[in-house]
């Protein structure tokens, strides 16, 4: 019988099916007919953000991917794309693929090694840290970009089968916010809307979101509203959806918390407010509505600097009767130092006018990464996997049964976050790292810092479909992974819609799946009983089903991948229950005729219709703190605000996928750029295209100067795309979800001097 990883190796030159074949304890990969017909179409979401657009794969006659169109008929983005969509094959051929194991030898050289070796100092040399130093000297820092299935076999693996106690991911930096501020107010992580929603409002608030670039189809699904909505942006500079907006609200930076209560007070003034919803479904409304009435229209002119009379249009729109009203957010509020509060100050508005639950209303958050939800569910790091809470002791029983293991491996409580995984890694209590699909060196905040805990690490290992990542330059061994269209799994997007990616291409050299290498590593740790059940990314899926039901998440009435693709993605919940019920009704419509069932393509699911939240009292919160001021204020030395974002629609965080493409590399300056007002680059001798030095108390850099009135006075942007960007960045944190604060901090411009 060929070993696991004989069997993986083989089945790459094999039939076009996952590595890991969808029959539990079957690896005969060879003998595996194909999925795909040759020369057909495939269907798969999209890898790189949450809006979960489906593209059409056309096949060639060995069924691999020769190119995409987006899906027409798929609910989410009806036929459209935006430019990564269309170019989300071309970094699977790029040159710098890691196509074969890396490990540091002792010159100080990346070699590759086969895969024998390369788990042999994996489970080696961790092990003999956790040996030396604690098992909590292993930490894992892992992504929101890799299939479901895969972030739960790797939380499952790393807590319970490696005994490792802290694990998070990227989704820290995104969408730990909006995790924890639902959680906090509603008892569970539970956006609420459905894409629909975009359509069927009549006013529109989005706070510190840029769908028009940052979430592109979402912002044509706004496009096709027909009810003439109001859309109101709170944004400090005057971004491409502030300038299609009806109100651009140019609230100073991180001074929307002050306006979002002001607007609370205003609303219970007019008496824009459900007592009967407050009543019967919420509590704290009464501390509430004492606490904002200091925030008059005058306080809340003098903080954010906008005027009383858009301070009370605004106001006047939202409290409309009869209007339909939704909020949205996204980085601008979950990267900052109240950011969960201000998430909540959100939640509160719909709560107060009883606005969730029905089309149009919600507050809604946008999610950023493609599976940041998933992440969110399974990733085992703030909510043991599931959604379960760590310190639950029958939580901990029910998990343990669901997974065939003893509750006993399961911690009490969960993973540091992901800030004090590095404080850890300072302090020389955390000595080795297993970094997965995510480019710490870039994107984490202050990442000169990162640099330097580089030297305090005796083993750093990267898993990363390219080498050439900042991050994986600095590791001790590379694991090459497959990426996006070269494996199978679910996506879960930012309105709760599961979507299956498919295997369309094959992962070049070595690669091989992020599942199939966890699967090896189970091995090679000695721990690879604990996780028969999950054979293949489908028989863990059942998994996953298996640990929904009974949750708020419970999905358990999906039959499997054909079923989710059938249907034109399911969201959650889709309990057995519902699966039956609507059969049921179904058959009733369509009498016996009826010979298999998919819920519509068009099937939309709200939450809270009923009035009922998941908390304990079945009744949603009110939660508020008083605005604090920023944690690194402008002055003398350092008199400029420096907010940072997304660049353009082309561009993907740090630029390691979407760089590869020509096509997207057009779209987009290639080198960081600065925004400048007008008023401000007049005394520095300014103009577009001059190369500017940036300084901040962390360091300096470079940029091309852009001078724009997009930007206020004092203010100044840069995109976050360009590893120069985060040396800049203050390492602030927002209290509750530990979400870094990107958005604001003091740095110095000026002309760079010549050299
Ligand atoms: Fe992909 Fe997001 Fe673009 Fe849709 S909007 S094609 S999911 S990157």
């Amino acid at each position: 019988m060929p070993s696991l990883l004989e069997q993986l190796l083989l089945a790459r030159t094999g039939p076009m099916t996952s590595e890991l074949v969808q029959h539990p304890g079957d690896f005969g990969l060879g003998k595996v007919p194909s999925r795909l017909a040759p020369a057909g179409t495939a269907k798969a979401i999209c890898g790189f953000c949450s809006t979960g657009c489906s593209l059409q794969i056309h096949l060639n006659a060995a069924g691999e991917a020769i190119n995409l169109t987006p899906d027409p008929d798929y609910p989410v983005n009806l036929g459209m794309a935006c430019p990564k969509g269309w170019e989300a094959l071309t970094p699977l051929a790029a040159p710098d693929r890691a196509t074969s194991p890396l490990l540091r030898d002792s010159k100080g050289g990346l070699r590759p090694v086969d895969w024998p070796r390369a788990l042999a100092e994996f489970s080696g040399r961790f092990k003999s840290v956790q040996a030396l130093h604690g098992p909590g000297a292993v930490a894992v820092l892992s992504t929101g970009q890799i299939v479901v299935e895969e972030m739960a076999l790797l939380g499952a693996l790393a807590k319970f089968g490696m005994g490792i106690a802290d694990i998070d991911s990227n989704t820290r930096q995104c969408m730990a916010t909006s995790h924890v501020a639902y959680k906090q107010s509603y008892g569970f992580d539970a956006p609420p809307f459905t894409y629909a929603d975009f359509e069927e409002s009549d006013v529109l608030v989005f706070v510190g979101a840029n769908p028009c670039i940052a979430h592109p189809i979402m912002w044509q699904r706004v496009m096709r509203n027909r009810r003439n909505p109001a859309i109101i942006v709170v944004d400090p500079r005057r971004t491409e959806t502030a300038m299609a907006a009806t109100l651009h609200l140019p609230a100073r930076p991180k001074t929307d918390l002050t306006l979002l209560y002001g607007l609370a007070r205003e609303l219970i003034k007019r008496g824009a407010v459900d007592p009967t919803f407050i009543a019967e479904h919420t509590t704290g409304f009464a501390e509430f509505a004492s606490f904002v009435d200091t925030f008059t229209p005058e306080h809340v002119a003098r903080e954010t600097g906008l005027s009383m009379a858009d301070i009370l249009h605004t106001a006047e729109l939202i409290a409309r009767p009869g209007a339909r009203v939704s909020y949205w957010w996204t980085m601008g509020v979950n990267q900052s130092h109240q950011a969960t509060r201000t998430a909540q100050a959100l939640i509160n508005l719909s709560l107060m006018a009883g606005q969730i639950g029905q089309p149009g209303t919600g507050a809604n958050s946008i999610t950023g990464q493609c599976n940041a939800m998933g992440s969110r569910l399974f990733g085992n790091a703030t909510s043991l996997i599931g959604g379960y809470d760590y310190a639950n002791a029958a939580h901990r029983e029910h998990v343990g049964q669901i997974l065939g293991i003893d509750p006993s491996l399961i911690p009490q409580q969960a993973s540091r976050a992901y800030d004090r995984i590095l404080d850890a890694v300072d302090a020389g209590e955390i000595r080795a790292l297993w970094i997965i699909a995510t480019n710490t060196a870039h994107s984490w905040i202050n990442s000169g810092k990162f640099a330097q805990l580089r030297d305090k690490l005796d083993f750093l290992v990267v898993q990363d479909m390219y080498a050439t990542t900042e991050t994986a330059r600095q590791a001790d061994l590379v694991l090459p992974a497959a990426g996006w269209g070269e494996k199978d799994g679910v996506f879960i997007n930012s309105e709760r819609r599961l979507g299956v990616a498919r295997k369309v291409a094959r992962a070049p050299g070595q690669a091989l799946s992020d599942f199939a290498i966890f699967k090896l590593v189970a091995e090679a740790w000695g721990c690879s009983p604990m996780f028969a059940r999950w054979s293949s990314p489908a028989a863990a899926f059942g998994v996953l089903k298996d640990l929904s039901r009974g949750q708020p998440c419970d999905f358990s009435g999906i039959r499997d991948y054909d079923h989710i693709e059938a249907s034109g993605g399911i969201q959650w919940p889709f309990s057995e229950e519902m699966a039956e019920r609507l059969k049921a009704e179904k058959l009733k419509e369509a009498g016996s005729a009826l010979q298999s069932f998919s819920p519509s393509a068009f099937f939309e699911s709200r939450l809270f219709a009923d009035g009922k939240f998941f908390t304990s009292d079945h009744r949603a919160k009110f939660l508020f703190d008083p605005p604090v001021p920023l944690p690194e204020p402008v002055d003398a030395a350092y008199p400029f605000l420096l907010n940072t974002g997304r660049g353009s629609s082309a561009q993907w965080h740090t630029g390691s996928r979407t760089d590869k493409s020509a096509v997207l590399r057009k779209l987009a300056p290639n080198l960081p750029w600065i925004e400048l007002n007008p008023s401000d680059a007049a005394p520095l001798g300014a103009v577009t295209g001059d190369r500017m030095l940036i300084r901040s108390r962390r360091g300096s850099t470079t940029a091309l100067a852009v001078v724009t009135p997009i930007v206020q006075p004092g203010q100044v942007f840069m995109p976050m795309h360009f590893a120069e960007v985060n040396v800049l960045t203050f390492p602030a944190y927002d209290p509750h979800s530990r979400q870094p604060a990107y958005k604001a901090c003091a740095v110095a411009v000026s002309l760079a001097p010549n050299l």
